[in-house]
């Protein structure tokens, strides 16, 4: 009688054993119903048990053994295998949460009736429109085919604007020539409608997808499957993709390689970077890394020569040039509120000759502080340890962290008086600045609280692109990847925090965020130019975004990250728990460093003290933190191996905790 070992989604590490008699080897990947404690649960059929490991006769039987959709093959399930292992997470958790949520329900799968159009977009009736690649993007296009029958990792490191894209659907051509599928990751989901459209225009006789969170359940669960069949050849995605079976996958592309969106905040924290080279590894096909700023991680992977690297120099369009840059330095300008007098003139310049400007902050909301001159009180967040942000629109103070909210108090409610200020910029304020400047000009505020749906960005982008906007004023949500072709001036405000930050990634974050958003100017063969206000601009960080020098500040940065031992130089790994009692969670943190001293690290791994999270508090959870680091992966994930066991076998009660492999934020 066949025992089956079925993966949950529990959190414990190891899998379950049942009884099913009409199982086979064929089954394995399955979705199977079982009963769990009183309840019942879906699960994967992990495996065949040739032994059981206990008393057959107490086995319980499965309830029902799904056929519905195709098994996982076992390439699917070595690749959520090892990311249980590298991330330490439970597998049956990692390998349920792969699955989109439709099929991790407690019944068979229905496939929805179509009404209709079929969503397998396909345009056969029009011609392929033809790619013109210039020198430079053949040379990385042959460079990356020379090999693709065996894994090997290239970073295509293009300047912006330089046309990584083309080369991308070159590939993928030749990709799907030989047979072969591809699986295509960008970091956010507005991005996928416009590269869909530019995808599905150069390859019209292949049936190409998106995959993302945005999807309704039933519509997820086609796509998948149609990915997994091979019906669906090209597979465009967000980090959730990464997971999607796809039999015949030959090539993958991560685009942007350098954005932290890519990396899982919560639950199993995995980076879907990193996943995709470790499937590309496993399935022996070449994966491509883009970006105009790579990621120190992947920069010096290529300087060991461990990546192949291409370069992409020049813009792709004839006669597009790299826009000129200038500092505005704000100690020894007249600032107008937060605005500048040469930055206005420019604005003002560009509006009268019909031209199109975006001013960009990367702080949403009016104000990041509303502060009593009486008293001091700052409206903090009664759930978190962080101040709540105006929101003049809405007429509410907002928590970023947690969402709540609470009408804009008319006194303060410490010392009564009405002398409220607000402090700092957020995109509303500038925006009010900006029509008070200019009363006549259009202005678009584009930010996560404007731009919630697919919809209002595609209504943004057409508005943008018929030139019915003057000026754009927006948040990092813009610097992506978007290609404006009018767009000639871009100003940059209050970046200066990054430089006193005390994550050691902010610099990086900030010098490729403002080449991104740098790169959105003179796309097509108007010039561009490119205004930042700062404090410092003595920092050298800006000199070499003046010359649009990455490599130098590459050099630069991992030097300084060589000389403090960070990554990555160093590999990470953070101890995360949070708890509603306070007292819990300290007493959990002071076991788990006790039981990791206990297990003896081997140098040259380090251990540090837990301490409170750099937001203490969030939602009302107590948050603290351990930071374990080691120059060799292998020695940091050995000891990981071994600290979790007995991390799980002493959590308490209502301690949450998770281990965070590669932290992207500290
Ligand atoms: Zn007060
Ligand atoms: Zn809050």
């Amino acid at each position: 009688m066949p025992t089956i070992q079925v993966a949950l989604d529990v959190p414990v590490a190891r899998l379950f054993d049942y009884d099913a008699p009409q199982a086979t080897e064929q089954d394995v990947g399955c979705r199977v119903l079982v009963p769990f404690g009183t309840r019942l649960k879906t699960g994967i059929l992990w495996a065949i048990a040739t032994e059981p490991g206990c008393d057959p006769a107490q086995l319980r039987p499965i309830q029902a053994l799904w056929r519905d959709v195709p098994a996982l093959s076992a390439t699917d399930l070595a690749l959520l295998k090892f990311c249980s292992a590298y991330y330490h997470y439970p597998l049956g958790t990692t390998v349920l949460h792969a699955l989109p949520p439709g099929l991790r329900r407690t019944k068979g799968w229905t496939p929805p009736r179509r009404t209709g159009a079929s969503v397998l977009a396909q345009d056969s009736d029009n011609p392929p429109l033809p790619l013109a690649l210039n020198t430079e993007q053949l040379q990385a296009l042959r460079g990356i085919l020379q090999v693709t029958d065996r894994f090997r990792c290239h970073l295509l490191h293009g300047i912006t604007g330089s046309g990584k894209t083309a080369v991308y659907l070159a590939l993928i051509q030749a990709l799907l020539a030989q047979g072969k599928s591809v699986l295509v990751l960008v970091p956010e989901i507005n991005l996928t409608p416009q590269l869909e459209q530019h995808f599905q225009q150069h390859l019209p006789q292949t049936t190409l997808l998106s995959l993302h969170s945005g999807l309704g359940e039933k519509e997820r669960v086609t796509r998948w499957l149609a990915a997994q069949e091979g019906s669906a050849r090209v597979i465009l995605g967000t980090r959730l993709a990464v997971f999607c079976p796809m039999p015949q996958l030959g090539l993958i592309v991560v685009d942007e390689e350098h954005e932290t969106s890519y990396k899982q905040q919560e639950g199993l924290r995995y980076s879907a970077r990193d996943v995709a080279i470790m499937r590309a590894q496993q399935g022996q096909i070449p994966i491509v890394l883009g970006s105009a700023t790579p990621s120190l991680e992947t920069w010096l992977n290529a300087q060991r020569g461990r990546y192949h690297q291409h370069s992409l120099t020049q813009r792709a369009i004839a006669g597009a040039t790299l826009p000129r840059m200038r500092l505005i330095d704000t100690r020894r300008t007249a600032l107008q509120q937060s605005l500048s007098t040469p930055l206005l003139e420019a604005l003002q310049t560009q509006l009268s000759q019909g031209a199109q400007s975006l001013v960009f902050i990367n702080r949403r909301g009016y104000a990041p502080l509303l502060r009593c001159q009486q008293c001091g009180w700052s409206c903090p967040c009664t759930h978190c340890s962080t101040r709540m942000v105006v929101h003049l629109r809405t007429n509410q103070m907002r928590c970023h962290h947690c969402g709540r909210s609470r009408p804009i108090p008319v006194h303060c409610p410490d010392c009564g008086s009405v002398q409220l200020d607000t402090l700092g910029d957020g995109t509303q304020k500038v925006e009010d600045q900006l029509r008070w400047h200019f009363p006549h000009a259009r202005i678009l505020r584009l930010d996560s609280d404007t731009l919630s749906s697919p919809t209002q960005w595609r209504e943004a982008r057409a508005a943008i692109q018929q030139r019915t906007v003057d000026i754009l004023v927006g948040t990092q949500m813009l610097a992506k990847g978007h290609d404006f072709p009018h767009l000639t001036l871009v100003a940059a405000l209050g970046g200066d925090q990054a430089l006193y930050s005390t994550d050691f990634r902010a610099a990086e974050r900030l010098f490729s965020q403002l080449m991104q958003v740098a790169g959105r100017a003179g796309r097509s063969h108007l010039a561009g130019e490119v205004l930042i206000q700062t404090e410092f601009p003595e920092h050298p960080l800006f000199d070499f975004l003046m010359r649009q020098d990455y490599d130098g500040f590459a050099q630069y940065e991992l030097n300084q990250r060589r000389l403090s031992g960070f990554p990555p130089y160093m590999h990470q790994a953070i101890l995360r728990a949070h708890s509603k009692r306070p007292e819990r969670l300290e007493t959990f943190m002071a076991q788990a460093h006790a039981k990791a001293l206990a297990l003896a690290p081997k140098p040259p791994l380090t251990l540090f003290d837990p301490v409170n999270a750099l937001l203490h508090r969030r939602a009302g959870d107590y948050r603290m933190q351990l930071l374990l680091q080691s120059p060799r992966r292998q020695n940091l994930q050995e000891f990981l191996g071994l600290w979790e066991k007995t991390l799980t076998a002493s959590t308490l009660r209502s301690v949450h905790w998770v281990l965070d492999v590669d932290p992207v934020e500290l």
